[in-house]
C-alpha cells in the first residue's frame, strides 16, 4: 500500500493515468526495455545517462540482439534520417547528462506519433516540478527517484508514468518477473521526498539561477552551460518546455587536467558527483 500511495502521487505529479515504481532508475529502465525483442530498433540521443548507454550497449545491443543508434537529438533531422521500418522506440533525455543539451520533445512526439513510435522521456535531470513529458505527447516519462524526488540522498528507487492500459499490463509483468520492486520504506522516503518538492525546486532554480551567471562571468571559467542562459544553444526549447531552469549547471574551467582536479580536490558541498539534488547541495550552495 505504500508504493500504491506513491505510485498515485507520481502520477498526479506527471500527468499521467499509471504509475509503477522500481527500485532504482536502472530498474525502470531495465524493465522498460524488456517491452521489445531481438531485432527491434531503438533511436537514443547520444548524450544519454552513462547507466542507460551502458545497459544499452553492453546487454540491448551486444547480447540480446537490438539495433540501437545514438543521434543528436538537438537537430530533429537527425531522429528523422535514423528512423527505419524496424524502429520501435524513441529514447530522450532532457537536459542531457552531463552536457546539458536540450531535446524539443514536443517535436520529438510528433515525429513518433506519425510512425506509431513508442517514446520515452527521463525527466530525472529536470525534474517533474519543472518538465512533464507526457503533456508535451511524450509516451512514458522516467524518473530516477535517487535524485530531486527522493531529494535526500537516503533512497534509490525509480518510477514510470504512463497514460497507455495495454502498457500497464506489460509492464506491470515484466516489473514482477524482474524483481526491480522497491520495498515500502523507500517508498515512504519518496513519499516524503514529494512533499517538499516544490520548495526545493524553487530553491534549486534560485540557486541555479545565481550560479550560473556568477560562473559565467568568473575568469577562470572558460565555458557555463546552463538551460537558463541565452548564451545555451538551446535555450529557446529551455524556455518553451521547462517551467524553470532547474538545478544542473556544467562549466569548463581553464587550463587542462591539472586545474580540473585541483579544483575538484578543493570542493567542499558537492564531494561525489553519483547523484544529484540531495537538500545538501541546495541550502549550503
Ligand atoms: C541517475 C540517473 C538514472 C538512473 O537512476 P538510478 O536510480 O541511479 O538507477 C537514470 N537517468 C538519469 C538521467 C540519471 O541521472
Amino acid at each position: 500500500p505504500t508504493r500504491a500511495a506513491f505510485e498515485k502521487a507520481m502520477s498526479s505529479l506527471e500527468y499521467g493515468k499509471y504509475s509503477i515504481a522500481f527500485a532504482s532508475g536502472c530498474g525502470a529502465m531495465t524493465a522498460l526495455l524488456h517491452l521489445f525483442k531481438t531485432g527491434d530498433h531503438f533511436v537514443v540521443c547520444d548524450d544519454v545517462y552513462g547507466g542507460t548507454q551502458r545497459y544499452m550497449r553492453l546487454f540491448s545491443k551486444e547480447k540480446f540482439g537490438f539495433e540501437i543508434d545514438f543521434v543528436d537529438m538537438t537537430n530533429i533531422e537527425n531522429v528523422q534520417k535514423a528512423i527505419k521500418p524496424t524502429t520501435k522506440m524513441i529514447w530522450v533525455e532532457t537536459p542531457t547528462n552531463p552536457t546539458l543539451k536540450l531535446i524539443d520533445l514536443e517535436a520529438i512526439a510528433k515525429l513518433a506519433k506519425e510512425k506509431n513510435i513508442l517514446t520515452v522521456g527521463d525527466n530525472t535531470f529536470c525534474n517533474p516540478y519543472l518538465q512533464s513529458p507526457l503533456l508535451l505527447g511524450i509516451d512514458i516519462s522516467l524518473n530516477s527517484c535517487t535524485k530531486y524526488i527522493g531529494g535526500h540522498s537516503d533512497v534509490v528507487m525509480g518510477v514510470l508514468v504512463f497514460n497507455c492500459e495495454k502498457l500497464y499490463k506489460e509492464l506491470f509483468l515484466a516489473a514482477k518477473s524482474i524483481g526491480a520492486c522497491p520495498s515500502p520504506f523507500d517508498s515512504y522516503l519518496c513519499i516524503r521526498g514529494l512533499k517538499t518538492l516544490e520548495v526545493r525546486t524553487m530553491q534549486i532554480c534560485r540557486n541555479g539561477y545565481h550560479l550560473a551567471h556568477f560562473l559565467e562571468k568568473h575568469p577562470l571559467v572558460e565555458k557555463t552551460i546552463y538551460p537558463g542562459l541565452k548564451s545555451h544553444p538551446q535555450h529557446e526549447i529551455a524556455r518553451k518546455q521547462m517551467r524553470g531552469f532547474g538545478g544542473m549547471i556544467s562549466f569548463l574551467i581553464k587550463g587542462g587536467l591539472e586545474q580540473a582536479s585541483k579544483f575538484l580536490r578543493a570542493v567542499k558541498v558537492f564531494t561525489l558527483a553519483e547523484s544529484l539534488g540531495g537538500v545538501e547541495g541546495i541550502f549550503k550552495a
